[in-house]
């Protein structure tokens, strides 16, 4: 209780009574929060840019009893300008702060998960690397995070190293005999394994820095939809939540 200071990414905002906002903030140590703006649209107040999605912020919070810190003060340490103009880039950030702020609570260790939304909001912002690819990495790399972990060192039946599909029902790789009675299982060529293992296994700060060919990034975008679907949920489908933004 009392002050707390930290750091966070908003990655929702609501409007409350009055001209107060209720922010939806992960950070690195508290995990998912709710932050109330008091004041925000009155004549005086200057909060407004605080309360931005994807704002990463430093901030100062105060909490008495209940839920929901008030903000005491807050600075902005990176505003991200270059996604705000940009539709599909919002509309692709915007699924993944759904997925983040479905999957996280809070008072939970949130460090990585943190680090991850840094480094792909960051990269959004630079216009460097495709939008799709982007969020295809954040989505395999969270399996990670969410404690999935996918054996993918041997193929899950035969203990073989030669695998060539992903079993959903297993969480693992599987060899091209074994997949035959697997069904349901995802046929991934060796660039696709190679590039799930490099994303899964790789330093932070590297996760993103991998080639793929089309095809090949082809078939990870469908084994990641499709397990997405089958363990968390339909509404996880990046397809079809982004053509409700974009035509
Ligand atoms: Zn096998």
């Amino acid at each position: 209780m009392g002050i707390t200071k930290t750091k966070g990414i908003v990655i929702n905002h609501a409007n409350s009574k009055d001209a107060d906002k209720i922010l939806t903030v992960l950070t690195p140590d508290l995990g998912k929060i709710s932050v109330l703006v008091k004041g925000v649209k009155n004549k005086n107040g200057n909060n407004m840019s605080i309360t931005e999605l994807f704002v990463f912020l430093d901030l100062v919070l105060y909490k008495n009893t209940g839920d929901v810190y008030l903000l005491n003060s807050a600075e902005i340490i990176e505003p991200f300008y270059n996604i705000r103009v940009d539709i599909e880039k919002i509309c692709f950030l915007t699924y993944i702060s759904k997925l983040i702020s479905d999957i996280s609570t809070e008072n939970q260790n949130s460090f990585e998960l943190m680090q991850l939304l840094l480094n792909t909001i960051y990269l959004y912002s630079q216009n460097t690397k495709d939008n799709m690819f982007l969020v295809t990495v954040f989505q395999i790399r969270l399996l990670r995070i969410l404690g999935f972990n996918p054996i993918i060192d041997k193929c899950f039946y035969c203990k073989t190293k030669d695998v060539s599909s992903f079993s959903i029902k297993e969480n693992a790789l599987i060899c091209e005999n074994c997949a035959k009675n697997d069904t349901g299982s995802i046929y991934l060529s060796k660039s696709a394994i190679n590039a799930l293992k490099y994303i899964l296994v790789s330093d932070s700060k590297k996760v993103f820095s991998f080639d793929i060919s089309e095809k090949s990034f082809a078939e990870l975008k469908l084994f990641i939809k499709i397990y997405l679907c089958e363990k968390l949920d339909k509404q996880y489908d990046i397809d079809k939540f982004i053509a409700k933004y974009i035509i």
